[in-house]
Parts: structure tokens; C-alpha cells; sequence
């Protein structure tokens, strides 16, 4: 089914990365308005819904048209919003990301690189002297 005003005449599919810009879910009859997908009540286990161009989307068949946006603009949209961070740190806004989201990247990095380095250790063991 697509409904008149629909982006999408079918689903695009999931999305890999689990975008929710609503923070909600429902397990009730949902309506993705990308595609006209309607999905019947699920007990228990909530849909993932994102807002959109203004649309209400289900990640579990439209999700995907953010990982395309993502894969194709998402440095563009983290710089834009670095340098928002740059000009006002401390407002409310970027909370979040300070006591959160930087200090955990921060760490897994940190992490990533030490194993990084282990590995080339390893690997440089092996190579004659
Ligand atoms: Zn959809």
C-alpha cells in the first residue's frame, strides 16, 4: 500500500545503526508514512519510530533511507554540528554529548588504538630482524 504523499513506494528496508529521534516506540498499530506500510499491533516488542522530513517513519522497513543520508552526508552533518558545539559548549544541547556520548567515544578510541598497537607488535615479532 502507499499512501498519496508517500516518499517511498515500498520499503527501503531496516536500518543498521538503530536511529530513534523520538525516542519512542510502539507496539500498537503503526503507520510508516515513507512507504504506507501498515503495521499491525505487535505485542510486547515496540516498533522503532523516527521523525523525518516531518513523516513519522518505522525503522523496521524505512530506517535504511537514514544510513543512505548517513553514509552519504554524515561527517558534513557531525562537522556542522562540532562547530555549533565550538561556538556554545555549554548549552543544554550538548549536555549529552559531554557527559556521554564524547567521553565514551573517547574511551572506545583509546581502547581500539591500544589493541591497534598490539596487534602490530605482534605481527612485527614475526618479521625477521
Ligand atoms: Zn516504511
Amino acid at each position: 500500500m502507499n499512501t498519496t504523499g508517500s516518499p517511498f513506494k515500498q520499503s527501503m528496508g531496516p536500518d543498521n545503526y538503530g536511529w530513534n529521534n523520538l525516542n519512542s516506540g510502539s507496539d500498537g498499530t503503526v503507520i510508516c508514512e515513507f512507504c504506507g506500510s501498515v503495521w499491525p499491533e505487535r505485542d510486547g516488542q515496540s516498533y522503532t519510530l523516527l521523525r523525518f522530513l516531518g513523516k513519522q517513519v518505522v525503522a523496521e522497513c524505512c530506517g535504511q533511507a537514514l544510513d543512505v543520508i548517513y553514509r552519504e552526508s554524515g561527517e558534513e552533518f557531525v562537522r556542522v554540528w562540532l562547530e555549533e558545539f565550538a561556538q556554545n559548549p555549554i548549552s543544554p544541547k550538548f549536555a549529552i554529548f559531554l557527559r556521554g556520548y564524547l567521553p565514551d567515544a573517547l574511551k572506545k578510541a583509546r581502547q581500539s588504538s591500544l589493541a591497534t598497537a598490539e596487534q602490530i607488535s605482534e605481527v612485527q615479532k614475526l618479521l625477521p630482524a
